[in-house]
């Protein structure tokens, strides 16, 4: 019995083997090899041709997603182009379920189990800045991560939110064009990656997944606006979560239809287990709650306006709200009020303290056109990304931090010694 044979879970090879027939034998050797590694290009940032240009790894395309590629090397999320946003870290198959979703820009899109943020951050690439993206995660923990994701990605109209999708479902009522569920699963497609997945596996645990996949289906349902498309995906094999559910789906609600269901299986494609249905909804219904009331601070926003001009070449744009404890955002488009747990709105630019405007991280990362700005060599950004002091000697004032021309964070420029903003929670 070869190694792979022992530490699956026996009712698991039984029940594959019953699915797959004939294909078992080379469904099971894909045991043997380690998980293809993919990465998706952030093309909020950078264009794929310019990326491929200038990749520091040895990359080939995954076939279903023009983003996406297969990359050859260690450490790659410790290069700087991945502090600065460049791109994203994620498993090739798990990069299907957000293309077939079709998101455009200035549509009001939602993923309802996001965390921590592969789909989302594509979601966010194909809208393109414009329009709304609310990206809920259930659990609080993984929201924040979800939260810093959205950040680095230097994504400007995602609002985060971390409530149960029922609650969600309770303020927004047929509110989205597209919704994507990609759901808590019992994850048999992720064994090789995910060692607590192969552990918690059991046909009971199955059973659980399949009856809250259905919960967070009927929210999304709740949610989808009529003509809008719902895509739900999974990343396990069994029927109960996959095909089944889909079925019992469109038994539930005679306003679906299904468009298509797509499957990759490991020893079908370089990559692993996914699953992905695609539902659209008939009728007209469309919920346009009145928009979110921006609280205006005048003396903030002409302090923010002034640094804005001093360091970018362009003015602002945009609505800006000024919270209570003087950080400002600049609210995406079409926002509606929303009364749950929330990460971040929009784009935080900044914080005034009655006096004083003081820039936010992710200003630096999600802005372009810098006129202000320290260039440093690749060699040297180590140093600013473990926070330490950097010395140039330039004019007093805040600095755009840049990897070949892409930001990294601040720097404040105080009599010769340049002052290191890069924030506490990501230093190396
Ligand atoms: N879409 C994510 C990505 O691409 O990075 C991966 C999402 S993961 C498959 C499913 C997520 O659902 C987990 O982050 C999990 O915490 C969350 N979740 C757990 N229980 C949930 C519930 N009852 N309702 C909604 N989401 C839940």
């Amino acid at each position: 019995m070869s190694k792979a044979m022992i530490e699956l879970p026996i009712e698991f090879i039984q029940r594959m083997k019953e699915r797959l027939g004939s294909d078992f034998p080379a469904f099971f050797k894909t045991y043997e090899t380690p998980p293809a590694k993919g990465l998706r290009v952030n093309t909020l940032k950078i264009s794929v041709q310019e990326f491929l240009k200038i990749s520091p790894f040895p990359l080939t395309p995954v076939p279903w997603e023009p983003t996406a590629f297969y990359y050859e090397g260690e450490r790659v999320g410790a290069h700087p182009y991945h502090a600065a946003g460049l791109f994203y870290c994620q498993e090739p198959s798990a990069t299907l379920p957000a293309g077939l979703l079709q998101a455009k820009e200035g549509e009001r899109v939602l993923d309802l189990c996001a965390a921590p943020g592969g789909k989302a951050t594509q979601l966010a690439a194909a809208m393109n800045g414009e329009g709304l993206l609310i990206a809920n995660e259930y659990d609080f923990t993984r929201a924040r991560i979800l939260s810093e994701n959205i950040e680095r990605l230097g994504i400007k109209n995602a609002v985060v939110t971390s409530c149960d999708p029922a609650r969600l479902a309770s303020f927004l009522p047929a509110f989205f064009d597209k919704i994507l569920v990609d759901a808590p699963c019992s994850g048999e497609g992720m064994f090789k990656k995910e060692e607590a997945a192969l552990l918690h596996w059991s046909e009971a645990n199955v059973r659980g997944c399949a009856a809250r996949q259905k919960n967070i289906l009927d929210s999304a349902v709740a949610m989808l606006c009529g003509g809008g498309r719902l895509v739900y995906s999974t990343c396990t094999f069994s029927a109960e979560e996959n095909e089944e559910q889909a079925q019992a789906l469109l038994a539930r609600y005679k306003e679906l239809s299904l468009v298509e269901t797509r499957r990759l299986y490991p020893h079908e494609v370089r990559g692993e287990g996914q699953f992905a249905a695609v539902f659209v909804k008939s009728g007209e219904e469309r919920y346009s709650p009145k928009p979110f009331a921006a609280t205006k601070n005048g003396a903030a926003e002409k302090a923010f306006s002034a640094f804005f001009r001093e360091v970018y070449e362009r003015a602002p744009q945009g609505t800006l709200h000024t919270l209570a404890d003087g950080r400002m955002l600049l609210l995406p488009e079409g926002l509606p009020p929303l009364a749950v747990t929330t990460l971040r709105t929009g784009l935080e630019v900044g914080s005034w303290d009655g006096k004083i405007f003081k820039p936010a991280h992710a200003l630096a990362i999600a802005e372009t056109g810098a006129l202000k700005k320290i260039q440093l060599k690749k060699e040297e950004c180590g140093e600013y990304l473990r926070g330490e002091l950097l010395y140039q000697n330039v004019e007093n004032g805040w600095y755009v931090v840049c990897v070949d021309g892409f930001p990294l964070g601040w720097a404040k420029a105080v009599n010769g010694a340049l002052k290191n903003h890069y924030p506490k929670y990501l230093r190396r």
